[in-house]
């Protein structure tokens, strides 16, 4: 039977490795915060005394952890040996939180330095995603390492795509979130420009939903309420998606157009907009609450 490691039981991580252990992995979670790992385990997932314990017996260390800094710590320890070191020759190190690309290389290079094998292996779908086990996941890494790791991908996930070689999972989720900030915007913006020009919501939505501005901010995401009878704004924007998770994934954005130097204008305008918007109450929001920010700031 595949022993899994799984670090980091938040939010994502304590459903994942819940659905890792009903699907028939033997898993040995851990967190730092000890109340979590109680949740965990009365999830069913069986906890280990520290992160380099789990790490020991596993054929595979998945790390679901708040950003790229925390990955490369955990990864390389400090004053204790790292998971790199705790972990047996050819462990598979599957990173599964969202990190900048050149964090993703720079945690899969020390991973195979130290004689082991890593993905990445980021995700879209969220808490519910997770809960359900839906999750998409977007995985860089070798072709055997993908191999190997589909079968645990599958008991957590739907979607599974191989993007590539190594970095190119938080590649593609980069790309991805930066559409999404910038269509919910252009969504949120033609909704607001539609009221002062005496437009109803529905109306707009029947027309653009079935036209060239159909896109998913607006047919699951409507940041009005009443077309999408589910989407966040029939429920004072409750996420869904957080502002501050969408502001951290645009930061992530900014970071790789600034490497890269690519014109990417409205990217870097949806970044400093859901940066502003995650510095006030939207980073508890729902993402698609910056219409309430559109309409405030439009002149009388
Ligand atoms: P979270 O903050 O709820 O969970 C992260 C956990 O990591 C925390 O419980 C923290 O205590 C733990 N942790 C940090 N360092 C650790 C270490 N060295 N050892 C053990 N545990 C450690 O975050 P989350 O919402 O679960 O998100 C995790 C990752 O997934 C992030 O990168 C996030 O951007 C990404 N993500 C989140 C969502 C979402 O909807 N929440 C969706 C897609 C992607």
């Amino acid at each position: 039977m595949t022993t899994i490691a799984f670090i980091g039981l938040g939010h994502m991580g304590r459903p994942m490795a819940a659905n890792l252990a009903r699907g028939g992995f033997s898993v040995l979670g851990f967190d730092l915060v000890p109340e979590l790992c109680e949740e965990a385990r009365a999830a069913g997932v069986p906890i280990a005394a520290s992160a380099n314990e789990a790490a020991e017996q596993a054929d595979i260390v998945i790390t679901m952890l708040p950003a790229g800094k925390h990955v490369l710590a955990a990864y390389r320890g400090g004053d204790e040996p790292g998971l790199l070191e705790a972990a047996r020759p050819g462990t598979l190190f599957l990173d599964c939180s969202t990190i900048a690309v050149d964090e993703a290389r720079a945690a899969a290079e020390l991973a195979v330095a130290a004689g082991h094998r890593a993905l990445d292996a980021p995700v879209s779908g969220g808490v519910v995603g997770a809960e359900k086990g839906t999750l998409a996941f977007m995985v860089g890494g070798e072709p055997a390492d993908f191999a190997a790791a589909s079968p645990a991908l599958e008991a957590m996930g739907a979607r599974i795509v191989h993007c590539g070689g190594g970095g190119l999972g938080q590649a593609a989720k980069v790309c991805n979130n930066m559409i999404l900030g910038v269509t919910q915007i252009a969504v949120a913006e033609a909704f607001v420009l539609g009221e002062r020009l005496g437009l109803s919501h529905q109306a707009l939505f029947d027309v653009a939903s079935n036209a060239s501005g159909q896109c998913w901010a607006l047919t699951t995401n409507c940041p009005v309420p009443g077309p999408v009878p589910t989407s966040p704004a029939n429920n004072s924007y409750e996420p869904g998606f957080a502002g501050a998770l969408m502001a951290k994934d645009l930061g992530l954005a900014e970071q790789m157009i600034a490497l890269t130097g690519v014109d990417a204008q409205l990217g870097l305008l949806a970044q400093s907009r859901y940066a502003a918007f995650a510095a006030g109450p939207g980073a508890q929001q729902d993402f698609s609450g910056i219409i309430n920010t559109i309409r405030e700031e439009s002149v009388e």
